[in-house]
């Protein structure tokens, strides 16, 4: 059992990101003491929808400068904290020029940085970790190797490496150094979530952000000839956020926890949004494995990664998220729609 003071401040790692900001909002409109971090603080534009937040709501933002990478960088925002809300983590899928050193050092280090400083800041109560789905499972293929074929929290992805699937091993390999942090110590808590693919509207403009890349890209036409098939888990940001609140403030919450509401296809994402956006060059159909894998290096994906996710269906279990924090899950269609009409208003999606 963990119960928070809510007069002392909480700290919010990676503040500025698309999920974090939901969780600053969600504190500040409790009446909450945010210690938010930034890399850079000069560059204030990053964060200036953060400080319009703070205007807006009841509680207090204090903005500190810390980096992943640079040892106890993190302590000065930590002091007087009971809750300790670690988000930050670089999240890129293609493009890397070296894993090692964009993914998988600030992913791991940082986590034993943020920790660390938790462990030495005798205030700190409980540590809420971003983790991710990806630390469960590497690609689709591997639900068929558990039990009914079904992912839960206690499996752990054992299939991804620096050369496959570098994400989703950096998430893993924090994860787990969370937990014997953890292990190590008596005096915190720890509490993850492990959000799905997120999706929904952002309180920055929706110019950034892997999950935004992928909208953005099947608005625009990319997948006009087919989109990839298979299923991902999905989650509304907003109720990603709300998770990780609820985890600060449930004093029996504990373990992981699988948050994504809906599995859905790419095809299924498409036919919802088509219902809405009729005009939007939307892909009409499911790309066929053997194209994808001829075409798929075109797109980023690698063919090893077309062999093992496409046309094959995921199955999880996301009931101890409901059980445990008590989340409820927005309706998938209306997620889809605020996302997309955020990127049409932005002038970021078009009707062609
Ligand atoms: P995002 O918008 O890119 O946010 C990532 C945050 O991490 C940014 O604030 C970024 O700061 C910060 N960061 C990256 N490298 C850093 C470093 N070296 N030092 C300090 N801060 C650093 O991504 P997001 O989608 O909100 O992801 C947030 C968390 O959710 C991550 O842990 C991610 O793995 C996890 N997650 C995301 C998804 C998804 O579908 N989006 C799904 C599951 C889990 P800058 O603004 O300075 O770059």
């Amino acid at each position: 059992m963990t119960t928070i003071d809510k007069k002392k401040p909480v700290l919010v790692s990676g503040a500025t990101g698309y999920l974090a900001s939901w969780i600053v909002k969600y504190l500040l409109d409790d009446g909450l003491t945010v210690h938010a971090t930034v890399r850079n603080k000069i560059n204030t534009k990053k964060y200036e929808h953060l400080l319009k937040l703070d205007a807006e709501s009841p509680g207090t933002l204090k903005i500190f400068e810390a980096d992943l990478l640079a040892e106890n960088s993190f302590e000065t925002a930590i002091e007087n904290c009971e809750l300790v809300i670690h988000t930050a983590s670089p999240f890129q899928i293609s493009g890397l020029k070296d894993a090692q050193k964009e993914l998988i050092e600030p992913a791991l280090h940082g986590t034993r940085n943020v920790l660390n400083s938790a462990t030495k800041t005798k205030s700190v109560k409980r540590v809420i970790l971003t983790s991710s789905m990806a630390a469960i499972y590497g690609d689709s293929i591997d639900c068929q190797n558990v039990k009914d074929g079904i992912l839960t929290e206690e499996i752990w992805n054992t299939t991804s490496s620096l050369k496959h699937q570098p994400y989703s091993y950096s998430k893993t390999l924090a994860e787990k150094e969370a937990w014997k942090i953890c292990g190590e110590q008596s005096q915190w808590d720890l509490v993850v979530i492990n959000p799905g693919f997120i999706v929904g509207p952002s309180l920055d403009k929706m110019n950034a952000g892997f999950s935004n890349t992928f909208m953005r890209d099947m608005g625009n036409g990319k997948y006009k000839m087919g989109a990839p098939e298979g299923t991902l888990g999905f989650v509304d940001v907003r109720d990603a956020a709300k998770a990780h609140v609820l985890a600060c403030f449930t004093p029996t919450a504990s373990g992981r926890h699988i948050t994504a509401g809906y599995n859905k296809s790419f095809m299924d994402v498409a036919r919802e949004l088509h219902k809405i956006y009729p005009d939007l060059p939307l892909p009409k159909k499911a790309l066929p494995k053997t194209l994808a894998w001829l075409v798929g290096p075109l797109f980023g994906l690698t063919r090893k990664h077309v062999v093992k996710n496409f046309n094959i269906d995921l199955k999880f279990d996301n009931s101890y998220v409901k059980k445990d924090l008590g989340l409820e899950f927005t309706p998938f269609e209306k997620t889809l729609a605020d996302h997309f009409e955020q990127l049409m208003a932005d002038g970021i999606v078009g009707r062609k």
